[in-house]
């Protein structure tokens, strides 16, 4: 008999998994990952479970892959400390978030640097279960328009630089896996090229380009798109811009902060008829204030206020969000009338695929990391496991 604590076991749950639904099923994890799913009238019951106790009716779904969060619960990437990243590791399973990009934000050279030294160290050493796992950054900035900056930095922009990011690449131990830019600014084109070339996401953002300049950028090797709507030109009959060409181009997976504040609930409902559940990924783009009292916060040297559910600067253009990753799954939910699967899409499979990690993350299948969601009849996070480990589960959390 294999011994206990090798095998955990949820039983009578309904399970989500890659290829079906299963009403009551079971999963086995062992070992950090998934090693069987299935009907549980089929569980063998010969070997010593560990089991985790779920409710009857609560629903496991893969965990949730943010690949734009800057920070959460007092910390952010930019602060360039283990702890920093710890910290959002930590908090984030309390969200549904199993994985994430720590994101940068347009700053000073030295300040870029020491935040990517630090990822890419923390992700040689980050605990291997029971925390949300770092996949890798997220540069947004400095290479973006000054025209919409929105809350990068203006005095820190800077043109595309192919040589600085080769640089940088380095620093990171290689770890930046997705870089927001504005292709339409001098050597853009050049710096999309390189990222194509390099197997990094290059992501239209915080940019002015009009239709043509997208097209290009595409055929450069262009294929994800910043926080749709959000800093770039709107949808205009005579110029379609960013979100035009988002819309028309299935090359371009578009992020979108489902908050119904940085986007409106009917332009979520449009921007999802247009894109389908293949063309979206939920994501945060939130800031350390998240989890934390109303107040003023730091976000890239600037002084941000939260009140009300939003985040701004001072002169009223808004800032990160504090959205929970959790929350934009219920959000797309009611927004769109999509359905579970479609949801599941958006907040776990379209996010492992871009990163080229579907063959491990980002669905309920034999052989994935053990990275499940666990959620109750109002589709509230009731348990969250990482890598095989619980690192949230709501009746501790009420404790
Ligand atoms: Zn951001």
């Amino acid at each position: 008999m294999i011994p206990k604590d090798n095998l955990i076991l949820i039983k009578n749950i309904q399970i989500y998994s890659e290829d079906r639904f299963i009403e009551n099923g079971y999963i086995i994890m062992k070992n950090k990952k998934i090693i069987e799913v299935g009907v549980l009238s089929d569980l063998e019951n010969d070997q010593d479970y560990q089991i985790i106790e779920v409710p009857s009716g609560f629903i496991a779904v893969p965990g949730f892959i943010d690949v734009h969060i800057h920070g959460v619960n007092g910390a952010d990437t930019m602060d360039a400390t283990k702890e920093a990243l710890d910290t959002m590791a930590s908090a984030l399973p309390k969200e549904g978030t199993t994985s994430f990009l720590a994101t940068t934000i347009t700053q000073e050279r030295k300040e870029i640097e020491k935040a990517l030294i630090n990822a890419g160290e923390y992700m040689k050493t980050q605990a291997d279960q029971g925390k949300a796992e770092v996949l890798g950054i997220h540069l947004e900035g400095p290479f973006v328009n000054a025209k919409r900056a929105g809350a990068q930095p203006v005095h820190h922009i800077i043109d595309p630089n192919v040589s600085f990011l080769k640089e940088w690449l380095a620093l990171s131990n290689h770890s930046i896996k997705l870089v927001t830019l504005a292709p339409e600014q001098p050597n853009g084109l050049e710096m999309v090229r390189y990222l194509k070339e390099n197997g990094i996401i290059a992501s239209i953002g915080h940019s002015d380009a009009t239709y043509e300049q997208v097209v290009e950028a595409i055929e450069a090797g262009a294929n994800h798109v910043t926080h749709l709507f959000n800093q770039m030109k709107g949808l205009h009959h005579r110029e379609p811009g960013v979100v035009g060409a988002a819309f028309l181009h299935d090359e371009l997976k578009a992020e979108i902060i489902a908050d119904g504040v940085h986007v409106r609930p009917e332009m979520v409902k449009l921007a999802y008829q247009q894109k389908q559940r293949e063309g979206l990924i939920l994501i945060t783009d939130s800031m350390r204030a998240k989890c934390l009292k109303n107040g003023t916060y730091d976000l890239g040297g600037q002084e941000v206020t939260v009140k009300d559910g939003k985040a701004v600067l001072e002169d009223g253009t808004l800032a990160g969000s504090i959205l929970k990753l959790g929350q934009a799954f219920k959000n797309i939910l009611n927004y769109t009338g999509c359905s579970i699967e479609d949801a599941i899409q958006m907040a776990s499979v379209n996010p492992a695929k871009q990163l080229n990690i579907y063959d491990r993350k980002g669905s309920i299948a034999k052989g994935k990391d053990a990275d499940i969601v666990i959620l109750d009849h109002n589709r509230e996070i009731f348990m969250t496991i990482c890598r095989g480990e619980v690192a949230f589960h709501k009746e501790d959390d009420i404790k």
